[in-house]
């Protein structure tokens, strides 16, 4: 049990506010976690589970005494809401959020910025396809990478929000804005874009193809769906916030598709064979590195 701040305040209580919020409460980390969100539904939900020690509906309210804020909402939404808190913050505190896209983030909190506050943006790679406060878990970034972008903060600042996130169980790695888009462009949204085509497709068979694809689903489609569960506005504002970089990788991969095609139809296994032995290295190298 280690405090690192006294008051830590959550804004968005979704599957990332609710375990930031659960975590910080397992390690101690916080004297207490106002937890706030726009909508009732949510509210209610957080009061249910008993998930922060304080809930305040209006965000200005939550943050006016908190050390740390943590802005866990939809990218679209971070700009506006730190328009919305940083007014209210008290100097010296520090502004975060978890956004999934961080160049985006970054341009749309800067009109709002003031010089007597900390903003180190970040972004946990971790969640599920769940998504609100009863899908929260205390577990979530147990072992899971966390990404700060220390932009030009102050050295101890940051140091002291990463002993916060390695708290919460995380792993810090420390990126720019750009750099964490093109790598998050391949290694997520991606995956997350070909989901959403796999699963698109099948709904748009004929009614008996489909009822077939569903019922005899392997794993393979079974995965598909899955990860095609994820937040619909979540995902809507990531793509739309990290254009540049999926357009760039949706580029290559239309490319090797290509090849891809070009193989099967000229039979042409032994190009086959090569990319899947490569590609299931690629398996192992993440086993190994515990992030399966
Ligand atoms: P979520 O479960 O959908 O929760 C987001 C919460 O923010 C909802 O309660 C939503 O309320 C609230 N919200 C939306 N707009 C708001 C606004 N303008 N003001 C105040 N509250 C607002 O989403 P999440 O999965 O926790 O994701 C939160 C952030 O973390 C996103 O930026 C996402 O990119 C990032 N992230 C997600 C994952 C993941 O796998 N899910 C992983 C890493 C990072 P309403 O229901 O009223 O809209």
């Amino acid at each position: 049990m280690t405090l690192i701040y006294d008051k830590v305040a959550v804004i968005g209580m979704g599957l990332i506010g609710a375990s930031i919020s659960l975590a910080t409460r397992r390690g101690g980390l916080a004297g207490s976690v106002i937890g706030s969100d726009r909508s009732p539904d949510v509210a209610a939900t957080v009061a249910r589970l008993q998930l922060v020690d304080h809930f305040e509906a209006d965000a200005a309210l939550a943050v006016h005494d908190a050390d740390l804020v943590i802005m866990a909402v939809p990218v679209g939404a971070v700009g506006a809401v730190a328009g919305q808190v940083l007014p209210h913050m008290k100097p010296g505190a520090v502004l975060t959020d978890t956004g999934s896209t961080k160049t985006s983030v970054v341009r749309d909190v800067a009109p709002h910025l003031r010089d007597d506050i900390f903003w180190v943006p970040s972004h946990p790679l971790a969640g599920t396809e769940h998504s609100g406060p009863g899908a929260g878990f205390e577990a979530l970034f147990d072992g899971r990478y966390w990404i700060i972008l220390p932009l030009a903060s102050d050295e101890a600042v940051v140091t002291r929000f990463e002993t916060y996130i390695t708290g919460l169980g995380s792993v810090c790695e420390r990126m720019s804005p750009e750099y964490h888009d093109k790598v998050l462009a391949l290694t997520s949204h991606l995956p997350h874009l070909i989901a959403y085509t796999i699963v698109g497709t099948a709904v748009d068979l004929e009614t008996q193809l489909k009822n077939d694809v569903i019922r005899f689903s392997a794993s393979g489609f079974r995965d598909f769906t899955r990860i095609a569960a994820s937040d619909p506005v979540m995902w809507r504002d990531v793509f739309l916030n990290n254009d540049g970089a999926v357009l760039e990788m949706l580029q290559r991969f239309s490319e090797d598709l290509s090849y891809l095609q070009r193989a099967i139809r000229w039979q042409e296994g032994d190009k086959l064979e090569a990319l899947f032995t490569r590609t299931r290295e690629i398996r192992r190298s993440i086993i190994d590195a515990g992030q399966n």
